[in-house]
């Protein structure tokens, strides 16, 4: 099956994508994990060159495509293989944070979405677990990270990230067949528990 997980800066994605991962693991599965932008050879490029964006500046819409070639080269190169494999695929943002991040930019939804129909060759995951955090509590817990990423995107100020925020529950309330939140409060122990619960009906 193939998990998304998803969220705004700092509810902490990356530490509970791992944590999933072992919590499935430990369930006898084959877990293969990866992240966006990048997962593959050709995307990790790419996502050099994203995240230069203070430097080369991208429209929007030049970076809209970026994104989506990344996504074309890890869907193909990547996510598939490893389901044709029988593995779980648990990946660290994908089509909702370019609706998101990338809407928020101003680009449009309906082109997101065509462009990824077209990039991933329709690839959905089975469930998005949307990990939501109290407004401005991600963004505080991401600047006190120091990480190269926060710098690119340091220019984009509370009102974007709002924004980011509302986009996602927007996905979420559309679409509430694929799309789960958890609460990312608590203990890192307590969270993973909660993701747990919202993959429980697709458990063997
Ligand atoms: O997953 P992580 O938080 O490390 O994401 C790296 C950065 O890329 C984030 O700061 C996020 O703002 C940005 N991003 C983006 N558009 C996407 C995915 C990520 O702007 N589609």
């Amino acid at each position: 099956l193939f998990i998304s997980l998803e969220g705004g800066e700092g509810v902490g994605k990356s530490t509970q994508t791992a944590r999933l991962a072992a919590a499935l693991q430990a369930r006898g599965l084959h877990v293969a994990v990866t992240r966006e932008p990048g997962g593959s050879e050709g995307a990790e490029a790419i996502r050099g060159l994203l995240m230069q964006g203070e430097v080369t500046r991208w429209s929007p819409h030049a970076e809209a495509l970026l994104f989506a070639a990344a996504r074309a080269d890890h869907v193909e190169k990547r996510i598939r293989p490893a389901l044709e494999a029988g593995q779980w695929v648990l990946c660290d943002r994908y089509l909702d944070s370019t609706r998101a991040y990338q809407g928020g930019q101003g680009i449009d939804d309906a082109a997101i979405l065509a462009l990824h129909a077209f990039g991933s060759k329709g690839l959905l995951p089975d469930r998005t677990l949307l990990l939501t955090l109290p407004q401005g509590a991600g963004e505080e817990r991401a600047l006190v990270r120091d990480r190269g990423v926060a710098d690119r995107f340091g220019a984009r100020g509370p009102e974007f990230h709002a924004e980011v925020t509302a986009a996602f529950e927007r996905i979420a309330d559309a679409e509430a067949g694929r799309v789960r939140r958890v609460d990312a409060t608590g203990t890192p122990e307590a969270v993973t528990a909660r993701l747990m619960d919202a993959l429980a009906d697709l458990l063997p």
